[in-house]
C-alpha cells in the first residue's frame, strides 16, 4: 500500500526546502547526472523510527505565472489532497505574516493533522519567539532549525503519532504496475485497449489514499495484476493539474508503489526532459521498466524509422539500456497483446536469484576477459560475488579496495552478468565491499 504521506507547506524563504532535504532518506545516487533527480527534488521517502514515509515538498511544485497568494493557496490544497499528515512551516525571524493567516486558515477547515514548525530559530534564546504562532490556531509550535538541523527529530515524532496505523498486507503475487508519461502520449487510451483486450475481470477499488484508485485485473493466463493510478489518466478537474512539476510528484508517487514502470513516448514527439527526470527516478528506485512507443500508427514509416527511433530513444536513456522497447498503437491495438505477459517477465526477472556458484563462475571469466584495473600500481581483486537482494538483484562483490572498482569495471561487470542470466527490464546494482 501507499506509504503514509508528509507534505511541507508554507510561503517562500521560510526554510521548506532546507527542511524537506533534513527529512528526505538520501538515496545512493547511482545515475551520475541524471537532471532534476538529485537537484530540484520536491518528493521523497524517509523514514523515522522504523516508519517508512513519503515527504512532499510543495514549495517545489511552481504553478506558473499565478499570483503569490494563488500559489500558496494551491500549495495548501496539493498537501491537503496528497497527504496524511502536513508540516506547516513559518518563520521566526518574520513572525506571523498575512500568507501564513492565509494558510493555517485552509489547512485548519481541512481536518487533518497539522503540525506546525516555527523555523530559524538557530539558537536556544529565540525559543520565545514561538509564542506569537499560537495565534494561528493550530496548537503548539514546535521550534525548529533546518539549516542546523536542529529540531527535526520532534515534528518527524509528531508526524509519525499521526500516521493511520494499519498496514495493510501486500500480495506478493500481484504484480503492480503504472503508466507514466506525458499528457496525451496516450496513457489513458492505452489502458483502455489493454484492458479491453485481455478480457479482464475490471474492479476499481478506493485505495486508502484519496483519489487513488488501482485497477485490478487478471491476465487469461491467470496473472494478477494492479495498475496503479496515475495523474493525467484520470482527471479530477484541479487546477494544477496539468502543471509539470504536479505530474512528476504524482508519477513519482506511482512509481514508488509499482514493481514495473511503462514509460509512454509519442512516437510523433519524441522524448522530453520531463521523461528523463521520471525515469531516472524509476531507475533509482530499482523499479522494472519497459518503454512503450505509441501512435506508431500515425508513423510514416520507412526502412530505418524503427531502428532510428530505437537508437534516439538508447542515446538518450543510456542507462535504461536494459528496458525493452515496445512500439505499439492503442488504436490499431499494434503489441498490445504482448504486453502482460513483457510485464510478468521483467518482474520475474526482478525477482530472480542466481546461485553464488554459477555467479562466481561469470565473474572469474569476466575476470579471464578483461583483468581488474590498477590504480596507482595497486591491482584490484575480486574474492567473491553473491546476489543479497531481488527487486532490484543486487551483487555484494568482495574487493581488496573499492576505490579501485571503477565505473566502467563495474559496468564491464554488469554487462558479464546480464550477458549470462536474464535481467532484461530490471536494473541490477552492483556494490563492491572490502573483504575484511
Ligand atoms: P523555502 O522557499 O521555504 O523552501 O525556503 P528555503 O529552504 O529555500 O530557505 C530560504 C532561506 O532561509 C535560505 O537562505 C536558507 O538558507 C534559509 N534558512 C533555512 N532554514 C534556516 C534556519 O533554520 N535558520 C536560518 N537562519 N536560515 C534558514
Ligand atoms: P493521456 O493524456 O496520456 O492519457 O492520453 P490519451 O489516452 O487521453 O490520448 C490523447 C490523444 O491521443 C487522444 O485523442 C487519443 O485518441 C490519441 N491517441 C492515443 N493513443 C493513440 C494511438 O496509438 N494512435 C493514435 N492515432 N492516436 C492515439
Amino acid at each position: 500500500m501507499a506509504n503514509p504521506t508528509i507534505a511541507i507547506v508554507g510561503r517562500p524563504n521560510v526554510g521548506k526546502s532546507t527542511i524537506f532535504n533534513r527529512i528526505a532518506g538520501e538515496r545512493i545516487s547511482i545515475v551520475e547526472d541524471t537532471p532534476g533527480v538529485t537537484r530540484d527534488r520536491i518528493y521523497a521517502t524517509g523514514e523515522w523510527l522504523g516508519r517508512e514515509f513519503s515527504v512532499i515538498d510543495t514549495g517545489g511544485i511552481d504553478l506558473g505565472d499565478e499570483p503569490f497568494m494563488d500559489q500558496i493557496k494551491h500549495q495548501a490544497e496539493i498537501a491537503i489532497d496528497e497527504a496524511d499528515v502536513i508540516i506547516l512551516v513559518v518563520s521566526a525571524r518574520e513572525g506571523v505574516t498575512d500568507a501564513d493567516e492565509m494558510v493555517a486558515r485552509i489547512l485548519y477547515k481541512s481536518n487533518k493533522p497539522v503540525i506546525l514548525a516555527v523555523n530559524k530559530v538557530d539558537n536556544p534564546e529565540m525559543r520565545a519567539d514561538i509564542y506569537e504562532f499560537y495565534a494561528l490556531g493550530l496548537g503548539d509550535p514546535f521550534p525548529v532549525s533546518g539549516s542546523h538541523g536542529l529540531g527535526i527529530g520532534d515534528i518527524l515524532d509528531e508526524a509519525v503519532k499521526n500516521f493511520t496505523t494499519e498496514i495493510e498486507e501486500e500480495d506478493d503475487s500481484v504484480i503492480k504496475f503504472s503508466l507514466i508519461g506525458r499528457p496525451n502520449v496516450g496513457k489513458s487510451s492505452l489502458i483502455n485497449a489493454l484492458l479491453g483486450e485481455e478480457r479482464v475481470i475490471v474492479s476499481d477499488v478506493e485505495g486508502t489514499t484519496r483519489d487513488a484508485i488501482d485497477t485490478h485485473f487478471v491476465a487469461e493466463n491467470g496473472q494478477a495484476f494492479t495498475m496503479i493510478d496515475t495523474a493525467g489518466m484520470r482527471k479530477r478537474g484541479k487546477v494544477y493539474e496539468n502543471t509539470e512539476k504536479y505530474s512528476v510528484m504524482r508519477a513519482m508517487r506511482a512509481i514508488e508503489r509499482s514493481d514495473v514502470i511503462l514509460m509512454v513516448l509519442n512516437a510523433h514527439e519524441g522524448i522530453r526532459e520531463q521523461d528523463k527526470k521520471v525515469a531516472g527516478y524509476a531507475h533509482e528506485a530499482g523499479k522494472g521498466m519497459i518503454i512503450l512507443v505509441n501512435k506508431w500508427d500515425l508513423v510514416e514509416k520507412e526502412t530505418n524509422t524503427l531502428r532510428d527511433f530505437e537508437q534516439e530513444i538508447r542515446d538518450e536513456f543510456q542507462y535504461l539500456d536494459y528496458a525493452p522497447i515496445l512500439f505499439v498503437s492503442a488504436v490499431t491495438k499494434q503489441r498490445l497483446n504482448k504486453l502482460p505477459e513483457l510485464i510478468e517477465e521483467v518482474s520475474m526477472n526482478q525477482n530472480m536469484r542466481v546461485p553464488s556458484a554459477l555467479l562466481n563462475d561469470v565473474i572469474m571469466d569476466a575476470v579471464a576477459i578483461n583483468p581488474t584495473p590498477t590504480d596507482k600500481g595497486k591491482r584490484l581483486k575480486i574474492f567473491y560475488a553473491t546476489q543479497v537482494a531481488v527487486k532490484p538483484p543486487t551483487f555484494v562483490i568482495f574487493v581488496n579496495e573499492e576505490e579501485l572498482m571503477h565505473f566502467s569495471y563495474a559496468r564491464f561487470l554488469e554487462n558479464q552478468i546480464r550477458n549470462a542470466f536474464t535481467f532484461e527490464g530490471t536494473p541490477i546494482r552492483i556494490i563492491p565491499r572490502r573483504r575484511k
